[in-house]
């Protein structure tokens, strides 16, 4: 078995070389562990380890492992596609929501966002790379969509999210988080109070740190491989 606790260690390890290297605070730099597709037993050996957040993909795989893990406070965070038609159990059960992408969504997270509960920590996905394949809006259509998401209530508005095209050289891979990071400082000059930048995975955390990233998503780096859904 893949020991995740030392896994885990050397992530911490490398955050805090690139921190060091690319003169970031290590305090504004928050891992969260990507564990889609990981048995909730992986998940608290990494909570054993002082991991509490925690990203997620699938929605009802998700909410297996929130309920198998409700005795530990845990942070969840929603970085998959939404349906329309999922937002109830996503505004019920989640912390964060990282991957919304049209004002319906965030409307429909804001009306059922519990009113017992804190707001819902949203980050817009912007489709960095342009690719088609990919969800997420564009950089035009940023400006608008920020505006009328963050006059929402029960949700609140605290940045960006990108999944890059993989680049396999550092400099390449430094490109589109800049651009994210020019996204973001350009609504906050816009009077939005911005202050999350999620980009950096296991193939471009030290690109995405360098260029101010304040959440990498890990998967691989802590948990392994991923054996692909059938
Ligand atoms: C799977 C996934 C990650 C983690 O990717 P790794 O390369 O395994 O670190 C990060 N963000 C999103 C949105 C993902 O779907």
């Amino acid at each position: 078995m893949r020991d995740i606790t030392q896994a885990l260690t050397q992530v911490q390890d490398s955050l805090r070389q690139a921190a060091e290297k690319h003169q970031r605070n290590l305090a504004d730099i928050q891992l969260l562990a990507v564990s889609k597709t990981r048995p909730a037993t992986d998940l608290e050996a990494a909570y054993n380890a002082g991991q509490t957040a925690f990203g997620e993909n699938y929605l009802q795989e998700a909410l297996d492992k929130i309920e198998a893990l409700q005795h530990l406070p845990l942070e969840w965070h929603f970085i998959g596609p939404i349906q329309s038609n999922k937002t109830k159990p996503i505004a019920e059960h989640f912390d964060w929501v990282h991957s919304v992408d049209r004002l319906k969504i965030a409307r429909r997270l804001s009306e059922q966002r519990p009113p017992d509960l804190t707001p819902l920590n949203i980050c817009l996905q912007i489709n960095i790379s342009a690719e088609a394949s990919k969800s997420g809006i564009t950089l035009a259509e940023l400006p608008a969509l920020a505006q009328e998401i963050s006059a929402l209530p029960n949700i609140t508005l605290r940045g960006l999210m990108a999944i890059p095209a993989p680049a396999d050289n550092f400099d390449d891979q430094r490109i589109p988080h800049r651009a994210l990071k020019k996204a973001l400082d350009d609504l906050n000059s816009q009077g939005l109070n911005l202050d999350t930048l999620s980009m950096g995975m296991s193939g471009d955390m030290e690109a995405a740190i360098a260029e101010g990233s304040t959440m990498v998503r890990i998967g691989t780096a802590i948990f392994g491989k991923r054996t692909p859904k059938a």
